[in-house]
């Protein structure tokens, strides 16, 4: 019988094609005793599975096609060291020794050492860095059970078309499904802003992630449909429901190829209003795709991307090298390079190691308030951002802002920083821009205090809605109050664009909403003008601009913002489309 599971689209597409179920975890792993004169070949066998599980990890590493994002072989290059630490290849050999037990066991007692001194430092980076050991030791404890590798890592081209379905993804899989011609995946766990759902966005993989029990309802090869855009997954479908999805799957991409025609054309709404449509990137394959859509510039450089998988803070020069490439790549478009905003749920690795989260990271040390507190984190990219910008028009913009006294202070550094360059001839553009992000409830009530101070903001829904309606952005048991169109955030998205249009100061949304077509009329109605979206949502939300008359909608968008009732705002909200 047909059924339906729901989740959350992460990556966009329809994909239609059997089940093939991950088993990660769930190994059985028991203790046995091994006989004094059989200590020898069991340490053997240990040696023997780590130096396996690291030829495995190394023929994965060498599939790695060209264009794959750096960050993500950079995990794989974790694990594989990992494999070469004695923590996880000679301190197994001890205890068999000395507790004369089974390898898989002394793995197990090791991994769990290893993860209570993670618990204890309660670091969310280190939370990550549990999760690599895992997978580590997982990988070792298979082979000594024999059990066979990950299906998905041997079968290679049988399992080309289907659908990946496991409790989690690591990066090393989303690769493999990159590269063995998965169709979609579905997890149990995870969110939005997981590398795996990241990466599936980029590489334009089909996903759902968040679909609670999903292998306790799907079996092997049996025929799924996965909507990546609505979060669902519906199985055994029947005649009807086939075709009804093998139509939408080719309409979606008969439109989206029809899309490309709009490359070139200007986004300008029905009735005449110019929108300024910028594209966030993250990596470097991004910079490229900004160009290939035709977008006005960069409104968002993420530049977090290059503090991870380190345990040293990159330097002036590898800032520098980063930007100039991006602002090169965008040929005399202008780029808005966001400063660091790691900590949260955003792991930099080691270089945040000697840093507490506190007991809620996503209220803590993060974004701005880290680079103020940590000078040697952010002044090598406060240097290299004022330098890079000789290069080209380039835009400063500043993270999760609680106060007009947080920007003073990073402008402050920055007027000391561009003092010192001119004693020194080294060369920058004096009129370079200085922005700000609204994440913060607080900042959006008040934005017309930092549209006074700062030249442009950008409004950051992903963070606004979390904070203003307080839920964790990742945390999928909450996931279902996030919601874009609350009408509390509606109205802090209102204050912040009106505050701008009676300053004079751009405003921007860089979140997510912006690159979702669901909200297009909306946003635009309510006077948003400028968007930065990613590379592959912007031809799309051109689309809807070039097809929308603002001013017939504007009038609906004042009332959405003036009522009281639920009913009528939802009526509003439809009447808007
Ligand atoms: C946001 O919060 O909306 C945003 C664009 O920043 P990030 O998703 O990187 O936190
Ligand atoms: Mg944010």
């Amino acid at each position: 019988m047909t059924f339906s599971l729901h989740g959350v689209g992460v990556s966009r597409g329809i994909a239609i094609g059997k089940a093939h179920i991950v088993v990660h975890a769930d190994l059985d792993v028991r203790e046995y005793p091994v006989a004094p004169d059989a200590v020898d070949a069991e340490i053997a066998r240990l040696r023997e599975a780590v130096t396996q599980a690291r030829e495995n990890l190394h023929a994965i590493r060498e599939k790695i096609p060209a264009s794959t994002p750096a960050d993500i072989a950079a995990f794989i290059d974790t694990h594989l060291l990992m494999l070469e630490d004695s923590t996880l290849t000679e301190e197994p050999v001890h205890i068999i020794r000395e507790r004369r037990c089974n390898a898989e066991w002394a793995l197990k007692i090791q991994r769990d050492v290893l993860v209570g001194v993670f618990e204890l430092m309660d670091d969310p980076y280190l939370r990550t860095r549990q999760d690599d050991v895992d997978h580590v030791v997982n990988r070792i404890q298979r082979i000594l059970l024999n059990h066979a590798p990950l299906h998905h890592e041997v079968a290679g081209s049988q399992l080309s078309g289907k659908v990946l379905i496991a409790d989690d993804l690591t990066p090393a899989d989303a690769l493999l499904m990159q590269h063995n011609a998965i169709a979609a995946f579905v997890t149990e766990f995870g969110g939005q802003t997981s590398h795996t759902s990241i990466l599936a966005r980029s590489l334009g993989i089909p996903g759902v992630v968040g679909v609670h029990h999903a292998r306790r309802y799907i079996r092997e090869d049996e025929i799924l449909i996965v909507d990546g855009k609505g979060g669902v997954v519906i199985g055994e479908p029947d005649e009807q429901t086939l075709r009804h999805y093998k139509q939408r799957r080719r309409e979606q991409q008969k439109y989206y190829q029809g899309l490309k025609r709009l490359k070139a054309a200007p986004a300008v709404t029905s009735d005449g209003q110019a929108i300024d449509l910028y594209a966030n990137v993250e990596l470097p394959a991004d910079f490229e795709a900004a160009r290939r859509v035709g977008a006005t510039g960069v409104g968002l450089y993420r530049t977090e991307f290059l503090y991870m998988n380190r345990s040293v803070a990159p330097s002036e020069e590898e800032h520098f090298e980063s930007y100039r490439q991006l602002v090169e790549a965008l040929g005399g478009l202008p780029v808005t390079i966001r400063t660091l905003d790691i900590g949260a749920d955003k792991h930099a690795d080691g270089i945040l190691a000697s840093r507490t989260a506190g007991a809620n990271p996503a209220l803590g040390l993060r974004a701005v308030r880290l680079g103020l507190k940590e000078p040697s984190l952010s002044w090598p990219q406060l240097r290299a951002i004022v330098r890079v910008s000789a290069l080209g028009p380039v835009r400063m913009m500043l993270p999760m802002l609680s106060t007009i006294d947080e920007a003073r202070q990073v402008v402050d550094i920055v007027r000391t920083m561009q003092a010192d360059f001119v004693q020194n001839d080294v060369p920058f553009d004096p009129h370079m821009q200085i922005g700000g992000m609204i994440e913060v409830p607080a900042a959006a009530m008040f934005a017309d205090g930092f549209a006074r101070y700062l030249d442009f903001l950008s409004i950051g829904t992903n963070d606004l809605i979390q904070y203003a309606i307080a839920i964790d952005r990742i945390n999928d048991e909450v996931n279902y109050l996030y919601d874009p169109l609350h009408p509390g955030v509606l109205r802090l998205i209102a204050t912040t664009i009106d505050a701008g249009r009676r300053r004079g100061t751009p405003v921007a949304m860089c979140g997510e909403m912006a690159g979702d077509t669901r909200y297009t009329r909306l946003l635009l109605a309510l006077g948003l003008r400028i968007f930065s979206v990613h590379p592959s949502a912007l031809l799309e939300v051109k689309d809807v601009i070039t097809n929308t008359a603002v001013g017939d909608i504007e009038p609906l968008a004042r009332r959405v913002l003036r009522t009281s009732s639920m009913d009528r705002f939802r009526a509003l909200i439809e009447a808007i489309g």
